[in-house]
């Protein structure tokens, strides 16, 4: 009875985990991979729904930075081509080990962040996104390469009262989540 799978499996056979084939996911626009390569995805938008830069303690603790960014996808914009048995899954309101959204995503061997997940969306990191950086060479190639990362500039700064360091763009700042806090 292949059907018959515990429903708490489910999210295995559906997006961003199940393996979809090159011509039913549509056209790529991105391919993201982790540092030791094991774990790759693609997306077939060329925008984040949204981006944000976090800089509350708990992002700074779990990526050992001073902000983290993410870019929002449904996601049905993502498809990984690499097995689920590639990532570790982190739930960090409940510190445990397990594929239980929200929870974060990261590589099982090189332990890359690669997103967060939630229950439609996913939280993904860019930093692992290849806009074309090493591929040339000169300013041209430069801007190029800002240009391509510019589509997923942030569009706020969210728990901004917990950051180690000030960020003068003159982008939107929240004190936690946005639209629901002081501005600061
Ligand atoms: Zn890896
Ligand atoms: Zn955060």
């Amino acid at each position: 009875m292949p059907d018959e799978k515990p429903s708490n499996e489910s999210w295995k056979h559906e997006p961003p985990y199940k393996i979809q084939p090159a011509g039913e996911f549509g056209h790529v626009y991105w391919r993201g991979r982790c540092q030791c390569g094991r774990v790759e995805y693609w997306l077939n938008m060329e925008k984040p729904l949204d981006a944000k830069f976090c800089h509350c303690r708990g992002c700074q603790v779990l990526h050992g930075a001073p902000f983290q960014w993410a870019a929002i996808f449904q996601k049905s914009a993502m498809t990984f081509r690499t097995s689920f048995d590639s990532l570790n899954f982190y739930n960090s309101a409940e510190k445990l080990r397990q594929h239980k959204p929200p929870c974060k995503v990261s590589c099982a061997h090189c332990h890359s962040p690669i997103m967060d997940e939630g229950r439609n969306t996913v939280l993904l990191f860019p930093e692992a996104i290849d806009f074309g950086h090493g591929a040339g060479q000169g300013k041209g190639h430069e801007r190029e390469v800002r240009e391509r990362r510019g589509l997923f500039a942030p569009s706020c700064h969210i728990f901004y009262s917990q950051r180690v360091i000030d960020i003068d763009d003159g982008k939107p700042k929240w004190s936690g989540m946005n639209d629901e806090s002081e501005r600061i």
